[in-house]
């Protein structure tokens, strides 16, 4: 059984978009990154790179490329995507926990659980997203950052389960 662990946080400001698991939200503030900053997709492909045993995202998509620089992070998780392929792997079950004091993300749960279900290949009920606020500690408490913990495990192409 291969199982990764992924983790990412980002500043959050005002003027920037809210971009988590590829769907944007409406808010006054959102995430500053190289690419559009979206803590979920970048904690789920650092999990499913440690899955697949490849590295990290910044190996990968290094933020000092300009390739990278305002991308949207599918075309991360379309990467990945290809490499399981190669690897005749594919994801099982992922399953996230974005933690921000605001935005409430409840109202975007089913879209954004469809969104990576889509991008991964993965059918809905094998794709778990959860957020939670920090409860006023810390930078993420101030609004200041947002951070997501990702897990994935991968299942080998052809077999059942
Ligand atoms: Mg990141």
């Amino acid at each position: 059984m291969r199982i990764g662990i992924g983790y990412d946080i980002h500043p959050l400001k005002k003027g920037y978009r809210l971009v988590l698991g590829g769907v944007e939200i409406p808010s006054d503030r959102g995430l500053v990154g190289h690419s559009d900053g979206d803590v979920v997709l970048h904690a789920i492909v650092d999990a499913a790179l440690g899955a697949l045993g490849e590295g990290d995202i910044g190996t990968l998509f290094p933020d000092n490329d300009p390739r990278w620089k305002g991308v949207q992070s599918l075309t991360f998780v379309k990467t990945v995507r290809s490499l399981l392929k190669k690897k005749k792997l594919a994801v099982a079950h992922v399953d996230s926990t974005v933690v921000a004091e605001t935005p409430k993300l409840s109202p975007f749960r089913m879209k954004i659980r469809k969104k990576i279900s889509d991008s991964l290949g993965v059918p809905l009920g094998s794709v778990g997203f959860k957020a939670k606020t920090n409860e006023g500690f810390g930078a993420i408490g101030k609004c200041r950052a947002m951070a997501c913990f990702s897990v994935v495990s991968l299942k080998e192409i052809g077999r059942k389960g």
